[in-house]
């Protein structure tokens, strides 16, 4: 089944140079980037982007990091895409995450762990419409 979800490179990946290898990883893997742009995110709108999380203990230091520069922004397409991006990132915690993965390779910390990918349908239509407008979408 076709799905979109909403991947970011965050403020660390961006900040270390890894837009490239990320994006490439993408791509070889046969998923289509559909929209893409850079933002540097207000705490504000870094709060709103995770309000799920607003209980957790690390809140507060996760959307300090997430505004803390510019980030990448991006819509990918393809089939399963939600779950194929997850296995792409990795788990949460770097070192729990598997060989091959973005976070394996180059995460620093659990909470800068250069990616960020929805996990769900309805989290994916959440986060999509959170930073792009239907004509920021190609083909759709
Ligand atoms: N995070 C953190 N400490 C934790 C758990 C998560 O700093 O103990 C950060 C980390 O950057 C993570 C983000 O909060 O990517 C969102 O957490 P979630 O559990 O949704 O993980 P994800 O879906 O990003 O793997």
């Amino acid at each position: 089944m076709t799905e979109r979800t909403l991947s970011i490179i965050k403020p660390d990946g961006v900040a270390r140079g890894l837009i490239g290898e990320v994006v490439k990883r993408f791509e070889s893997a046969g998923i289509r980037i559909v929209a893409m742009k850079m933002v540097h995110m207000t705490r504000t709108q870094a709060e709103g982007f995770y309000a799920v999380h607003r209980e957790r203990p690390f809140f507060d230091s996760l959307t300090t990091f997430m505004s803390s520069g510019p980030a990448v922004v991006m819509v990918l397409e393809g089939d399963n895409v939600i779950a194929r991006n997850r296995e792409l990132m990795g788990a949460t915690n770097f070192k729990d995450a598997a060989e091959g993965t973005i976070r394996r390779d180059f995460a620093t910390d659990i909470e800068k762990n250069v990616v960020h990918g929805s996990d769900a349908p309805e989290t994916a239509a959440f986060e999509i419409a959170y930073f792009f407008n239907q004509f920021e979408i190609v083909g759709g």
